[in-house]
């Protein structure tokens, strides 16, 4: 996977490539991360991106020809261009999935007010990362590539994500590791057990838990199995 980023920061994202499973996922030719600096293609004399807003009010506005030029840099038939906006779609496992099986990604990053609306013409979808509004995109490209990039083939293994919160509709079970005994607080008897299926049931029932107690909305119109009702009838008592 090929993943290029359009942004007026590029530095920002020195320590994000070159830093444990990002880094790790590159050197493996796993995914290919393109920084590319939209000031690079600029032909104001001034080396200008950005512009005052027509109709007047606060801020700068980004221009066409700097995002678009930038972005025809890299564009193929098969890429799949993102404006990182807090007005998109939030963000969700599913949709990281989904992009996880792209070729070729372009996320491009806004400052300032955000773009000229014309750029929206010229992308296949716009992305949030939640409703509150960051300076700029660059942190939100961080995000969604992270998301995004642990979830290709062969980054991590399979089992280390498909248990992960969300990947399965629920929040992921409680992990402990050593010692087995921390200013008195124990790690539950059942996982040193070695019994597989034990395991497997207090997992289940502790993941259930935490969605039940933290994010009871993961639970709405979700086709439990039913070991899961029996489980849910006990927590809910
Ligand atoms: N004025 C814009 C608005 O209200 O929609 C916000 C502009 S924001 C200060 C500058 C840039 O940061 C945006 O163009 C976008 O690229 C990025 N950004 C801000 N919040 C974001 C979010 N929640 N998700 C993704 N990108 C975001």
């Amino acid at each position: 996977m090929k993943i290029s980023i359009l942004t007026l920061f590029p530095d920002m994202f020195t320590g994000f490539i070159e830093t444990s499973i990002i880094k790790k996922a590159r050197l493996k030719d796993l995914v290919e991360l393109n920084i590319v600096d939209m000031r690079a293609f600029t032909e104001d004399k001034h080396n200008r991106v950005d512009d005052y807003p027509f109709g007047g009010g606060a801020g700068l506005v980004l221009m066409c020809q700097p995002v678009l030029d930038a972005l025809k840099s890299v564009r193929t038939k098969d890429s799949k261009v993102i404006l990182l906006s807090p007005q998109g779609p939030t963000l969700n496992q599913a949709m990281a999935y989904d992009l996880s099986e792209e070729k070729d990604l372009v996320l491009i990053c806004g400052h300032y007010e955000g773009f000229d609306e014309r750029i929206r013409d010229y992308i296949d979808m716009e992305l949030s990362i939640g409703d509150y509004v960051l300076t700029g995109g660059e942190v939100a490209a961080m995000v969604v590539s992270d998301a995004i990039i642990r979830l290709v083939d062969g980054v991590i293994t399979q089992e280390s994500h498909e248990d992960d919160s969300f990947s399965n509709g629920l929040l992921e079970y409680p992990h402990y590791t050593r010692p087995r005994v921390y200013e008195g607080k124990e790690v539950p008897e059942v996982l040193l057990s070695g019994h597989h299926e034990n395991i497997r049931q207090f997992r289940l029932e502790k993941s259930l838990e935490k969605t039940l107690m933290n994010r009871p909305d993961l639970l709405e119109g979700r086709d439990f199995t039913k070991e899961e009702q029996k489980i849910m009838e006990k927590l809910k008592k």
